[in-house]
């Protein structure tokens, strides 16, 4: 047995037993040692890492490292079952309550707004973030009393946080507020699949919003 195959056993036997933070760590290794060429294993070790995220509480690079596994073509059984239970329809962790899914992507994409502003794309202080955090909270206060959401489509309601501006303080308005598209202008609407043939829905692949634990870990 090769060095990676060892770290992939102890990381999955890691995992099962709930030390993520180590079984991250030898799945990482494990994944940098497996041969390009084994696209079916590299897909289970890229799965098996979005398990230690989602065990440490980073759920969404858990799922976008999980969806990166089906993109790659992971193919077992119960995958689908399982996305489908951790992933709501903004591509980001099903919350604990449904009408939460929506707040938690507003919330995203205007923290990512604001990331975007910053040389760093990174909260300096705390300070920084609960201020941040506090002001997209009032935000969508005033924004789903105003919007009722009921009967849009996923696409329409992220049409609709994007179009919410917010002032932020000491910084000035990015350029992309005023005609931000992002990825949507790639986005096939007479399909639910994505546009670039991975075969997953749109918005859990190009289109996906990148939850607030990914963007703090600047992997925009
Ligand atoms: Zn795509």
């Amino acid at each position: 047995m090769c060095d990676w195959e060892l770290y992939y056993k102890k990381g999955k036997e890691l995992n099962a037993c709930e030390n993520y933070e180590q079984a991250r760590k030898l799945l990482e290794a494990a994944l940098n040692g497996c041969p390009d060429e084994d696209s079916a294993l590299i897909s289970e070790i890229v799965f098996e890492i979005g398990r230690s995220f989602f065990g440490m509480g980073m759920k969404g690079v858990a799922i976008s490292n999980m969806l990166e596994a089906v993109k790659l073509g992971l193919n077992e059984p119960h995958t689908e079952n399982m996305m489908h239970c951790l992933v709501n329809e903004y591509g980001m962790p099903v919350q604990k309550e449904p009408e939460l899914n929506d707040e938690a992507a507003f919330k995203a994409i205007h923290v990512m707004r604001y990331l975007y502003t910053k040389k760093s794309g990174r909260f300096g202080t705390l300070a920084e973030k609960d201020m941040i955090f506090e002001l997209i909270s009032d935000a969508w206060k005033d924004f789903s009393e105003r919007v009722n959401l009921k009967g849009m489509t996923t696409i329409q309601k992220i049409g609709r946080y994007r179009e919410y501006v917010i002032i932020f303080p000491t910084f000035s308005i990015p350029q992309e507020l005023s005609g931000d598209t992002g990825n949507v202008i790639y986005a096939d609407f007479g399909s639910d699949t994505c546009g670039c043939g991975s075969g997953l829905p749109y918005t859990w692949c190009c289109g996906r919003i990148k939850s607030i634990d990914e963007l703090e870990n600047g992997l925009k």
